[in-house]
């Protein structure tokens, strides 16, 4: 692709922004300009609504096996082209190549998963008190998906939402982040290649208080599926809200890991340096508090310490993310791009700032407890409740966690990570409003269950 210029891609066609602006994008690992990107506005989200509202209604008169379909011929040639998107994707993230390869993976995993749920659309059929009728529920497209998305794992984060949305019939409008806009728009391409219609994928590229809100505010965009932070995800909320559109946020965390006194101390060390500091911390899922009961802290410290001394995380997205975390303790490196130490904090209060706020980096905390109360309270008392992760040989310990830890995912004996295609994906309190992404649990957010009754005898009704 033609790294230099980023354009918009609306019904099927690269346009410039209107206003003829572009934005410089950098890349993370040397800070070296990468390319410049359509920095778009109002005008540009109101051609890309309108092309996705000329579109909608014959996609989805499609049948959703062909629809699904289209699906697995999008995940073939984003196959194809596999080597390419993580080069992109390498690139724009200053991630290693093979991390971006897996994810490149995972977002074709997504696609196969989507068009096999086209020929599983199922809904119910049922009884009804009164006689000769039965009633059947049926899944009907919203019409037009706002999309956004966060940069942290990009082309998995387009896959979550525009699969399931093309799948249900609906035609989007996504705007990638300001800090991954060239995977989007390759994926664009792909889609077209690919023969999706023109207008059933629209990409407007631009900064999230511009292209963003435009998308959000707009009157015709029936759903707003946003993945990023809790307080964008608020103001979006409030303003899709207001003329009561469909919301679907998947926000932030800040997950707990714990290590109690009976766990396997080098998987605990293993699970604890990779959930903190893989994705140079920018997971969502990222471990950035780790409890460790009293009696193993100095043992499992020391280890954590040590492992994490040569742990390189690769560089952060952007300069602003990098003062940021200098901000809140994390050392720079010296040397192009926008690199920070893997960082561990300690004797850090957990109503501090730094205990509450989401970093997204690859900084962590460790806590000292006494017993598994204070662990569970003290990972129950973060605002968040995405992930969370506890290490234990007890089936009791495990199973009591489980229940009580509030997180929409609970993982024992491992990392704080590890979401897949066919898993539902969400948290509770303020990481989210209760959806859950991937799995079939996503045909919920871009579909509305309708009830059918049928009349078989209206005589005798
Ligand atoms: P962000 O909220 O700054 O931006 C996310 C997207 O929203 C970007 O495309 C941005 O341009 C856009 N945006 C920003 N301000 C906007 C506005 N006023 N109106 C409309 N759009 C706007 O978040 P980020 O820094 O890109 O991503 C990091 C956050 O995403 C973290 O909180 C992380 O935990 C979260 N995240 C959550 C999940 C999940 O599944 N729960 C997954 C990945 C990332």
């Amino acid at each position: 692709m033609n790294w230099e210029q980023v354009p918009n891609h609306v019904d099927g066609k690269d346009v410039p922004a209107q206003s003829g602006e572009w934005l410089d994008k950098h890349r993370p690992a040397d800070g070296s300009l990468l390319c410049r990107v359509a920095r778009s506005g109002a005008a540009d989200v109101e051609e890309a609504v309108a092309a996705a509202r000329r579109a909608q209604p014959a996609w989805a008169e499609r049948t959703v096996v062909a629809r699904g379909d289209l699906c697995r011929e999008i995940a073939l040639a984003m196959r194809e082209q596999r080597d390419e998107l993580s080069e992109i994707v390498a690139a724009e993230t200053g991630k290693p190549l093979d991390a971006a390869r897996g994810e490149t993976d995972a977002a074709i995993e997504m696609g196969f998963f989507m068009a096999g749920e086209g020929r599983r659309f199922y809904g119910r059929t049922t009884t009804a008190s009164m006689a000769h009728r039965q009633v059947m529920s049926i899944r009907r497209p919203l019409g037009v998906a706002g999309l956004l998305i966060s940069f942290n794992t990009p082309l998995p984060n387009v896959a979550w939402k525009v699969f399931p949305g093309i799948l249900c019939g609906n035609a989007c409008v996504l705007k990638p982040s300001e800090h991954t806009p060239a995977s989007a728009h390759r994926l664009a391409a792909t889609c077209r290649e690919a023969g999706l219609p023109d207008g059933v994928m629209n990409v407007v590229q631009g900064l999230g208080p511009e292209a963003g809100a435009a998308l959000v505010e707009h009157p015709d965009v029936d759903l707003v599926s946003f993945t990023g932070s809790a307080a964008t995800g608020r103001w979006i909320n409030e303003t899709a809200g207001r003329r009561l559109a469909k919301v679907c946020l998947e926000l932030g965390g800040k997950n707990a890991l714990v290590v109690c006194d009976d766990a396997d101390l080098d998987n605990a060390v293993r699970s604890a340096l990779a959930s903190a500091f893989s994705n140079a911390g920018q997971r969502c899922a990222s471990a950035s508090r780790i409890v460790v009961f009293d009696s193993v802290y100095d043992d499992f410290r020391e280890r954590f310490l040590a492992a994490a001394r040569d742990y390189d995380p690769g560089p952060v997205i952007s300069e602003d993310a990098l003062e940021r975390l200098v901000a809140a303790g994390a050392e720079r490196l010296d040397r192009p791009g926008y690199w920070v130490a893997p960082t561990v904090l300690e004797d850090v209060a957990p109503d501090a700032d730094v205990s509450c706020a989401e970093l997204f980096g690859p900084l962590t905390i460790l806590y000292r407890v006494r017993d598994f109360d204070e662990a569970l309270a003290l990972v129950n008392a973060s605002p968040y409740g995405l992930t969370a992760a506890i290490h234990t040989a007890s089936i009791h310990r495990a199973m009591r966690f489980a229940e009580l830890a509030q997180a929409g995912v609970v993982v024992v004996n491992g990392g704080t990570h590890g979401s897949e295609p066919h898993m539902g994906f969400g948290g509770v309190k303020q990481s989210g409003t209760g959806w859950r992404e991937a799995g079939v649990e996503a045909l919920d957010v871009y579909s509305d269950w309708k009830y059918v009754n049928l009349i078989s005898d209206p005589e005798r009704v």
